[in-house]
């Protein structure tokens, strides 16, 4: 369980505001930065809800508030916040479940607040440090499990327990600059289930939870190294990182993904595709270099997911060849698309 003293104990060392709430909008505990930045005395404790320290219409919180509590990922959002003189300031805020609970006074969200006119970069900066410092002290309290599980559920996705997004921005992160150092090819997939909106009008959310699940595990299943990372990109959408992997090699990994979900067999007749659950996927591979940014790659790849879906899903499709030749053979031949017209 997280109290208020697991909380300011990890939070304390981040330099932006934390709040822990609560679904009634109470605030459980909050940062020292957060007091900082509302002006009020860290003894005084906030013994405020959310409601009290924003200038938006409730309902617009409120709302904010049962996003935060519904969704397995980060909601982003911007509030005005209020501090105690009166005077407003506009933050972003990212919210997630910090602590779920059938009893719901007990569910918890937690929300970062990040400055405006402040840059990410310097902030970017700044928590990587921050970060090994709270794992440090982690290290040095693994008899405390609530910090232990803070931290896990800041980088799991509660749903399909794979590594969340902000578990593959850190690793991509990391891998970029190795591959940059060694003169390495780093190689990413970007999956989404194909006609997925249609499949929860169908057969209900729940079941479409169910299916996330499925194809989270055969995501998983279909990159076999090691040193692979498959994440939960986004709702429907799957990221996986292949580190020290060509173009060649991810294509393979791509096409088995596909195989393995179609494969599942989970019936869907609301897709246009095939009669069951699909997955269409972009490939890009770089060698990277540190002055480009790793979001070049996930972009790359999301271009390649646009093509792969406008040329009918189901499909692999490689960031920066030919659409026309490898989609009429995926159309007739899907298992040898990549052998013809689409070799590198
Ligand atoms: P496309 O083939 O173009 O990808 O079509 P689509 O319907 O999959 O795409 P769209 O982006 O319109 O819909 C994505 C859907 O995924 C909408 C949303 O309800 C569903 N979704 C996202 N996250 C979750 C989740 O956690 N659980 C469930 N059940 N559904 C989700
Ligand atoms: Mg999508
Ligand atoms: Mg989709």
């Amino acid at each position: 369980m997280i109290n208020d003293n697991t909380f300011t104990d990890i939070t304390d060392l981040l330099p932006e505001p934390m709040f822990l709430i609560n679904r009634q909008g109470k605030i459980i505990s909050a940062n020292t930065a957060a007091h900082e930045i509302l002006d009020y005395k860290i003894e005084d404790k906030l013994q405020l809800n959310l409601y009290d320290i924003t200038s938006a219409p409730r309902q617009k919180i409120a709302e904010y508030l049962r996003a935060c509590f519904r969704s397995a990922e980060l909601v982003l959002g911007a509030i005005d916040l209020r501090n105690h003189t009166g005077q407003i300031i506009s933050v972003r805020t990212e919210g997630c479940l910090a602590q779920f609970s059938t009893d719901t006074a007990q569910s918890l969200i937690m929300l970062r607040c990040v400055d405006k006119r402040k840059s990410n970069i310097r902030f970017l900066g700044l928590n990587q440090k921050l970060d090994e410092i709270a794992r440090e002290r982690i290290l040095l309290n693994q008899s405390n499990s609530d910090l232990a599980e803070l931290q896990r559920l800041a980088l799991v996705d509660s749903l399909t327990s794979l590594p969340n997004r902000r578990s593959l921005d850190k690793n991509l992160n990391y891998e970029w600059k190795r591959a940059a150092r060694d003169g390495k090819a780093l190689s990413a997939i970007l999956l989404d289930i194909d006609y997925f909106k249609a499949f929860n009008d169908s057969y209900g959310h729940l079941v479409g939870d169910a299916c996330l699940k499925d194809v989270a595990r055969a995501v998983q299943i279909a990159s076999q190294r090691p040193a692979d990372l498959t994440a939960r990109y986004g709702g429907e959408e799957f990221a996986v990182l292949l580190p020290v992997t060509q173009r060649e090699g991810a294509v393979i990994v791509a096409e088995r993904i596909r195989k393995e979900v179609e494969r599942l067999g989970i019936l869907h007749n609301a897709s246009k595709a095939k009669n069951v659950v699909t997955v269409s996927l972009g490939v890009a591979t770089v060698v990277p270099s540190l002055d480009a940014s790793p979001l070049n790659l996930l972009s790359k790849a999301d271009k390649a997911l646009y093509q792969a879906k406008a040329g009918g899903r189901n499909r692999v499709h490689v960031f920066g060849r030919s659409v026309s030749a490898s989609n009429d053979i995926a159309n007739t031949q899907p298992d040898r698309r990549y052998q013809a017209g689409n070799s590198a």
